[in-house]
C-alpha cells in the first residue's frame, strides 16, 4: 500500500485549483482501488509547454507575457482544453484545468484528452490589435503543440471567437494548409457550429433540469440565482428562465442585483450587450454583493464566474438545495463535506459545464467532414449526450454512495485508466 491509502482525511481546504483537483482525485482513486503506477501516470500532466511572448504594444513598446499550454492527458484522443487571458493565470492553475478536461471529456464520452492553455495578462486594458499580435505569437510558439489530431483549442475566460480565428488563421499560414479543425468556438462563418455559442449554458440547463427532476423539484416553482453574467451564466439563466425558473439574483464582476419578483433575464442581456458586456448600472434589481448572491435563499445557485467562490468558509450558510456549477472549480473541496452533510446536491462542473466541449466536438466532426448541422440537431445530440451522462454518473454515486462529484470522478478515471493500461506503455 503507498502513503496516499495511509492518509487521514482532515476537513482542510484548498484554495489552489489544482490541489483541491487533486484532493477529489485522490479520493476517487482509492474507492476504484486504482493500482499507484496508473494514479501517478494520471496525477501529472503529460506535457507542459511554459512561454515569453514579446509583443509590440500599440505605443511601440514591447512587452513580455507568459503563457502555458498543458496537456494532461492524450489517452482517449487529441487532447481538448480552452485558452484563458486573464492576470490571475498560473502554471498550477492551467494543469488544474486541464486535469478537469480531461475527466469532463471522459464523463460525457466524447473521444479527447484534456489540455488548457492560458496567457498572464488582461485582456480589457488590451487593444485589437494587441490582442491579435499576442494570439498570433502564442499560435506560433505552440505551432507544434497545436494540431487538428493533436491538441485543439477553445475559447475560455477572455478569449472568443475573433480569438479563434486569429489561432487558426495563424496556425493556418504556417502549415500551409487551411485547417479549421484546429480550434472550435469559431465564428460560423469560419466552420464554427451552430449552437457553440449556447452550449455550455444549454449544457447546465439540461444538467438542472436532470437534478430538479430526481429531487422532485417544480420548475415553475423554483427560484435561481446565477454568479456571473458572460457566455456561461447569461445563457444559463436565459434558459432556466425558459424552463420556468425564476432567476432572483444575477451578477458579474461588477456586483449583484437581486430582485425576487425575478429579473428579466432577455432585458439584461440587451443591457449589457449595449453596456460594453457588463451589468454595471444595471438597475432592475437591488444592489447586493457576489458573496451575498451566494447565500441567498433560493433554490438553485448556478456559480458561472470562476473558481473557489463556495469556500469552507462561507458553504455552511448556502442555502440552496441545488448547485450547478457553471464555471470550473467554483466550490473547493473544503465546501464538499459540508455542502454534502447539509443535504445539498452538487452537480459537479466536469458534468453540469461539458456541454461546451461536446458541441466543441461535433464542430471538430463537422470540420473533418466539411458538412454542417443545423442548430437543432446539434442541440439535440448534446442533450442527448448530457442526459445520458447525468443518469451514469448519477447510478455511479448510488452504487459508490458518493455525492455526485466524486462519482463523476469515478466514471472519469475509471475510463481514462482502463484506456491507459489497454494502450500500455514502454
Ligand atoms: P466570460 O468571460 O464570458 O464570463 C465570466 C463572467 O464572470 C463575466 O460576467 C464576469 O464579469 C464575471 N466575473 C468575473 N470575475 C467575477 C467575480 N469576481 N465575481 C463575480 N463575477 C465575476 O467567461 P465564461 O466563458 O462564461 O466562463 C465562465 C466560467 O465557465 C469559467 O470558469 C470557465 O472556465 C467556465 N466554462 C466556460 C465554458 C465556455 O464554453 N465558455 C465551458 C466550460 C466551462
Amino acid at each position: 500500500m503507498s502513503s496516499r491509502y495511509k492518509e487521514p482525511a482532515p476537513i482542510k481546504d484548498h484554495l489552489n485549483p489544482l490541489d483541491s483537483m487533486m484532493e477529489r482525485f485522490s479520493e476517487a482513486t482509492k474507492i476504484l482501488g486504482l493500482d499507484d503506477s496508473t494514479y501517478d501516470a494520471l496525477k501529472s500532466p503529460e506535457k507542459s509547454v511554459t512561454v515569453n511572448l514579446s509583443v509590440t504594444m500599440d505605443d511601440g513598446t514591447i512587452k513580455i507575457f507568459e503563457g502555458h499550454r498543458v496537456i494532461h492527458s492524450a489517452n482517449l484522443g487529441p487532447s481538448k482544453g480552452g485558452i484563458r487571458y486573464s492576470l490571475g493565470v498560473t502554471l498550477d492553475e492551467v494543469k488544474a484545468l486541464a486535469a478537469w478536461m480531461t475527466w469532463k471529456c471522459a464523463v460525457v464520452g466524447i473521444p479527447y484528452g484534456g489540455a488548457k492553455g492560458g496567457i498572464k495578462c488582461d485582456p480589457r486594458t488590451m487593444s485589437t490589435g494587441e490582442l491579435e499580435r499576442l494570439t498570433r505569437a502564442y499560435t506560433n510558439s505552440m505551432s507544434n503543440v497545436f494540431g487538428p489530431e493533436r491538441d485543439i483549442p477553445a475559447p475560455d475566460v477572455g478569449t472568443n471567437p475573433q480569438t479563434m480565428a486569429w489561432i487558426m488563421d495563424e496556425y493556418s499560414k504556417l502549415k500551409g494548409v487551411s485547417s479549421p479543425a484546429v480550434v472550435t468556438g469559431k465564428p460560423i462563418v469560419l466552420g464554427g457550429s451552430n449552437g457553440r455559442i449556447e452550449a455550455t449554458g444549454r449544457g447546465v440547463m439540461v444538467s438542472a433540469r436532470s437534478a430538479m427532476g430526481k429531487l422532485k423539484m417544480n420548475p415553475s416553482k423554483s427560484t435561481a440565482a446565477v454568479q456571473g453574467f458572460g457566455n456561461v451564466g447569461s445563457i444559463s439563466a436565459k434558459l432556466l428562465e425558459e424552463q420556468g425558473v425564476t432567476i432572483v439574483a444575477i451578477s458579474d464582476v461588477s456586483g449583484a442585483y437581486f430582485n425576487p419578483n425575478g429579473i428579466d433575464i432577455q432585458d439584461a442581456i440587451g443591457y449589457t450587450s449595449k453596456n460594453n458586456g457588463t451589468l454595471e448600472g444595471f438597475t432592475k434589481g437591488d444592489i447586493i454583493t457576489n458573496d451575498e448572491l451566494l447565500e441567498l435563499d433560493v433554490d438553485v445557485l448556478v456559480p458561472a464566474a470562476l473558481e473557489d467562490q463556495i469556500t469552507a468558509e462561507n458553504a455552511s450558510r448556502i442555502k440552496a438545495k441545488l448547485i450547478v456549477e457553471g464555471a470550473n472549480g467554483p466550490t473547493s473541496s473544503g465546501a464538499d463535506k459540508i455542502l454534502n452533510d447539509a443535504g445539498i446536491m452538487v452537480i459537479p462542473d466536469i458534468l453540469a459545464n461539458a456541454g461546451g466541449v461536446s458541441v466543441s466536438y461535433f464542430e471538430w466532426v463537422q470540420n473533418r467532414l466539411g458538412y454542417f448541422w443545423t442548430e437543432e440537431r446539434v442541440n439535440r445530440r448534446a442533450d442527448r449526450i448530457m442526459k445520458q451522462a447525468f443518469e451514469t454518473v448519477y447510478q455511479a454515486s448510488r452504487k459508490y454512495k458518493v455525492d455526485m462529484r466524486i462519482a463523476a470522478y469515478i466514471v472519469a478515471i475509471d475510463k481514462v485508466a482502463s484506456t491507459k493500461r489497454l494502450r500500455g506503455t514502454y
